[in-house]
């Protein structure tokens, strides 16, 4: 079962307490009337379904409520980490470095 840490609640906790919403760091424009129609469809739909480390927006739907973000490889489906979502984006090479040195050598 795949497990997930709240950074709001600090606590780790089955999938099952959240839900998936979608890619994260995504900026509604301002001014959307100004933008052409393209733009807008991008805006909707166009998302970047990378292969390996993903930021992702998560929300503990049966915990405190609260969205959040996190890094997650789609490739092992392991999380990188999670964030606060007021909180900067993380830099992905530090995380990945971060993440290995924690990691039991082989
Ligand atoms: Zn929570």
């Amino acid at each position: 079962m795949l497990l997930i840490h709240c950074p709001y609640c600090d606590e780790t906790l089955p999938e099952l307490e959240f839900t998936y919403g979608g890619e994260a760091h995504i900026a509604r424009p301002e001014t959307p009337a100004d933008k052409t129609d393209d733009e807008w469809r991008d805006f909707l739909f166009i998302r970047t379904n990378v292969k390996g480390p993903h930021f992702e927006r998560w929300r503990h739907a049966h915990g405190c409520g609260r969205f959040f973000n996190a890094v997650r490889d789609t490739v092992s489906d392991r999380f990188l980490t999670t964030y606060k979502s007021d909180a900067p984006r993380p830099d992905l090479a530090v995380l990945i470095k971060e993440v290995a040195m924690k990691e039991p050598s082989k």
